[in-house]
């Protein structure tokens, strides 16, 4: 027997259809998830915008839901009932990142990501089928959260969690000065889990609107680099210092030359964001050497980063509110993708 579902197919570059698919009971070692919202990433604008242009598929890996039903002979520590975030993909818990505790890094994941870009369905869809009212997991995909939380911020889990392995990485200490430049959706998350994580945050942020953003977030102060000298700025509001960590949350090559003009000596640099064109950063070795500067960088997350991102949203810990522009019924989600690619906007999540 097998699940009939609603389900936002991109058919076509810039073209998303809402169409009835069915999903397959769940297995042995799967879990049937009744979905109910999903956040549109980059990962997801990226086939709409024909960046990747792999159709039709159901993406959507900033997910949520409700645990509806275990495969047989699964072992699991989720019951149904349970209310879940979910991750991309499960590491294989077998490949040598994986037993070193670094699973984003995992080979065997690597493999399965790209074989979700064939079809072995009927209907020739690809996927992940995260924007989807139904979809068979593999349980290590998913952690806990609280009923208590509304299901559109659950499902940005995933996202928080990116910022938590980088926070991780970075071993932010108490008292630190930590700037984040960018205060779009993924500044806020690096805002949320560096103040958190006892640092004193400032956000630069050429926006007005996102700088006001980044306070009602949390953050202790805001820098303008359209005042110039973004350097004397931060020493002005930080006793004549520099930053410790400089978190670069936009990929453009302005950003980057910002983040050197802020870093303390042997400052931490991490280069969050990935950068589309790729400008090569120019730096002067000797800057490097003199200083003692770490350059770094941080991309998706460990599972033990999205069990700490579940338990901060979870928890109350962190409040994600500030994350989201604006929630869209699945069956609008044409208009949502089209929302979700205008730069201004923040998180725009499907509820299913
Ligand atoms: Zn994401
Ligand atoms: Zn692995």
């Amino acid at each position: 027997m097998s699940i009939q579902s609603k389900a936002a197919v991109i058919v076509d570059k810039g073209k998303v259809e809402v169409k009835t698919i069915t999903i397959p009971e769940p297995k042995q070692g799967e879990v049937l998830v009744r979905q109910k919202a999903a956040a549109l990433c980059t990962l997801e604008q990226r086939f709409f915008t024909g960046v990747f242009p792999v159709y039709p598929g159901v993406w959507g890996h900033e997910v949520s839901g409700i645990v509806e039903a275990i495969g047989p002979n699964t072992y699991t520590p989720l019951k149904v009932g349970d209310h879940v975030a979910r991750g991309c993909g499960s590491a294989c818990d077998e490949c040598y990142f994986c037993a070193i505790g670094q699973d984003a890094k995992c080979e065997v994941e690597k493999m399965r990501l790209k074989a979700q870009q064939k079809s072995d369905r009927e209907d020739g869809i690809m996927g992940i089928f995260g924007l989807s009212e139904y979809s068979v997991v593999d349980p290590r995909n998913l952690v806990q959260i609280s009923k208590e939380i509304p299901f559109e911020q659950a499902a940005l889990s995933e996202p928080v969690a990116c910022a938590v392995s980088s926070a991780n990485k970075l071993d932010i200490q108490l008292g630190q000065t930590v700037v984040v430049i960018g205060a779009g959706a993924m500044g806020i998350a690096n805002i949320l889990v560096s103040k958190y994580q006892g640092a004193f945050v400032v956000a630069s942020e050429l926006d007005e609107q996102r700088r006001q953003k980044a306070l009602n977030a949390g953050a202790h102060a805001v820098l303008n680099p359209n005042l110039g000298d973004i350097g004397q700025q931060l020493k002005d509001i930080n006793e004549g210092r520099l930053a410790d960590v400089v978190i670069v949350t936009i990929g453009l090559e302005q950003a980057n030359k910002q983040a050197m003009e802020l870093v303390a000596p042997n400052g931490k640099v991490m280069l969050f964001a990935s950068a589309h064109p790729a400008v090569p950063l120019s730096i002067d070795p000797n800057v490097i050497h003199r200083s003692g500067i770490t350059i770094t960088g941080s991309t998706s997350k460990n599972r033990k980063d999205l069990y700490q991102a579940s338990l901060l949203i979870g928890k109350k810990i962190i409040s994600v509110e500030t994350m989201i522009e604006k929630v869209f019924p699945l069956e609008q989600a044409q208009l949502a993708f089209e929302m979700a690619i205008q730069p201004q906007n923040y998180r725009i999540v499907l509820s299913m």
